[in-house]
């Protein structure tokens, strides 16, 4: 595969751009090689400069579900920009928005926007703090939420794949409030809890890990968190950036039946545009100023073309309940087209799938939390993701990263990536 024209550009943009890129997980340094410079898309295919086409499985790490350029997002952005880029006023959009996520969230009955998962995250944290009278809160090993000082501790995929699991420039001050707990573990969760009494405000978590690979919670372990949160008045928040929009309308914490009091929202939501909000319950949001005391501001939130896209994109999926159908359907394919291959070369990998998400660990333990994933051979990982990018398949460039599928994958697409899979895994084990 000729790959010239995007190592040209990444040899440029190295002059100009730290490591060549603007966010750290792109730039390919976990499997090595050159990361591919795109130049288009369009439903299930992604092209890069040198034209060569991918089947896309990264989807903009989630937002592009219904697959590139899906004409009626692209038709409301067009629309949308004939009215000015910014005014920086309400519109009447941003009231839309925020109902139609208000009937499909579940735990949310107001909701702030903002420009990015990041920053739905840090002012969930900021407003459960402000909520509670307390400083601390709780994240889990291995979760990812953006990239706020305060999260950057066992912070999953980038920062782990990046050998710097805690940064350089938070401060120690910072990091001492954050408190740490392993997935799927309530005594352990119980006893940060208990050790640290009326001072946790908050516990944060991806209800399913998608950011150390993708992680499901074991029966139960939702609930507990939910149950321990009441015991104690901790605000639970969840962080459905990857999850909300995607496992269900209402996101995991419909498909898995606990309601959160706060969640954090993003990719999906902004339909390919740069947005996230967070919310919950009123009595938390109204805290939110000018309503309360805790501040949150942006210059661009709320923007009148991201809106366009985000209502356009939620619309879809809420007015057409079979995407999740179709979305299940198509990772339940996968998933045994994968199996299949695995059992046919002898191999006993562990995959995690739940909906249109999916890992491929290359360990034979079970996977349910940080340290079991990282377990995995990181080396045959790259092998692997080599073979499937000259196979045609563009995969998250780590193996702590989930496929996301779209439903512009049609069967055709899925055999030619079950048959790229064993191809591959033929290939990385000489067999
Ligand atoms: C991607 C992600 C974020 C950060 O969102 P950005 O838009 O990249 O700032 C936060 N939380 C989760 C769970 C994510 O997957």
């Amino acid at each position: 595969m000729k790959t010239d024209n995007s190592r040209a550009l990444f040899e440029q943009a190295q002059a100009f751009i730290p490591g060549g890129v603007n966010s750290p997980v792109r730039a390919f340094k976990s499997v090595g090689g050159t990361p591919l410079f795109i130049k288009r898309a369009e439903g299930a295919y992604v092209y890069d400069e040198d034209d060569n086409q991918y089947i896309e499985l990264i989807n903009s790490w989630g937002p592009m579900i219904l697959g590139h350029k899906h004409p009626k997002i692209e038709q409301a952005v067009l629309n949308a920009v004939q009215n000015s880029l910014s005014f920086g006023a309400p519109t009447q959009r941003e009231i839309t928005i925020a109902e139609l996520i208000v009937s499909m969230v579940p735990s949310i009955e107001k909701v702030r926007m903002v420009n990015s998962g990041t920053e739905a995250t840090m002012s969930a944290i900021r407003v459960a703090r402000g909520y509670t009278g307390r400083d601390k809160f709780i994240k889990i090993e291995g979760c990812y939420h953006g990239h706020g000082d305060s999260f950057l501790i066992a912070a999953g995929s980038g920062a782990v794949t990046m050998g710097t699991p805690d940064s350089p420039g938070v401060t120690k001050g910072t990091a001492k409030d954050t408190l740490l707990a392993p997935f799927n573990d309530l005594e352990a969760m119980r006893k940060v809890v208990e050790n640290n009494k009326d001072e946790v405000a908050a516990i944060i978590i991806e209800p399913v890990a998608g950011n150390m690979g993708c992680v499901l919670p074991k029966e139960g372990y939702l609930e507990g968190l939910r149950e321990l949160c009441d015991e104690h008045g901790i605000v639970l928040i969840f962080d459905e950036v990857m999850t909300g929009f995607r496992l269900a309308p209402g996101g995991a914490q419909e498909r898995f039946g606990v309601t959160p009091d706060m969640t954090t929202l993003g990719k999906i939501i902004g339909g390919g545009m740069p947005v996230g909000a967070y919310g919950g319950k009123k009595e938390i949001m109204d805290y939110v100023s000018p309503a309360g005391p805790v501040y949150q501001a942006g210059t661009l939130s709320g923007n009148p073309i991201s809106m366009a896209a985000g209502l356009t994109m939620l619309s879809l999926l809420n007015e057409n309940p079979e995407v999740y159908t179709s979305l299940d359907e198509k990772g339940a394919y996968l998933r045994e087209g994968y199996e299949k291959s695995l059992k046919d070369l002898g191999l006993n990998y562990t995959i995690n799938s739940v909906g249109s998400m999916n890992t491929l660990f290359f360990t034979d333990k079970e996977v349910h939390n940080f340290e079991d994933a990282k377990t995995s051979n990181l080396e045959l990982f790259r092998k692997y993701f080599h073979a499937m990018l000259d196979r045609g398949i563009y995969l998250g460039p780590s193996q702590f990263e989930s496929l996301f599928l779209s439903t512009a994958l049609i069967d055709n697409d899925l055999d030619r990536i079950i048959k790229a899979n064993h191809e591959s895994l033929k290939e990385i084990h000489g067999k």
